[in-house]
């Protein structure tokens, strides 16, 4: 199965107006980190779009498993145009138990 198919197999409340998550798209092209984010999310949200020299990211779908904040220094630093949060109460992804 593709990570789109398994994605759509767990539940999320999405916040589309509050990303928990916010990077600066075009500070990314000088990453301190490799741009390890797009290796590293399983739910695959950053790419680095070449065309456009900038990262594309999007939160909705993002798994909360704080991968991302591990690996980019800015993330974890909370640099500025840069942080990581969780989502508001009732938002987010559902896992299913069992
Ligand atoms: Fe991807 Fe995990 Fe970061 Fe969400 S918290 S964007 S799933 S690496």
């Amino acid at each position: 199965k593709s990570v789109d198919e398994l994605l759509a197999t767990t539940r999320f409340e999405t916040d589309e107006h509050n990303a928990h998550i916010v990077i600066d798209p075009q500070a990314c092209r000088t990453c301190p980190s490799d741009r390890a984010c797009v290796t590293s999310c399983p739910a695959q949200r950053y790419v680095w779009d070449e065309a456009a020299d900038q990262m594309r990211f999007d939160h909705v779908g993002c798994l909360e498993c704080g991968n991302c904040r591990l690996v980019c220094e800015r993330l974890r630093l909370g640099a500025e145009g840069y942080s990581w949060n969780y989502p508001a109460t009732g938002a987010g992804v559902s896992y299913r138990q069992g």
